[in-house]
């Protein structure tokens, strides 16, 4: 799992959600939190923006393409593990 690559598609995803700017800041906040603690707590970019802090689950890496579910809302994102 390629975490530059997963923090685009998070960032990504924020905008496509709605995010301002202000959130993806906050969300940046949050990743570099996670990242500093521990690689497996990294926050989920959708509650992020109802204000919740909720860590993604890492399920796996198949054909360059690595899935992570948020453990409290569900929601399922996939990211391409380009070099
Ligand atoms: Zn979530």
């Amino acid at each position: 799992m390629s975490i530059e690559s997963m923090l685009k598609a998070m960032v990504h995803e924020i905008r496509v959600l709605g995010g301002a700017e202000a959130q993806i800041d906050a969300y940046l906040t949050d990743w570099t939190m996670a990242t500093e603690d521990s690689a497996n707590s990294l926050p989920c970019p959708s509650c992020n923006l109802i204000g919740e802090l909720k860590q993604l689950n890492h399920l796996d890496d198949t054909d360059g393409v690595s899935k992570v579910r948020c453990t409290y809302c569900r929601k399922f994102f996939r990211f391409g593990n380009t070099m």
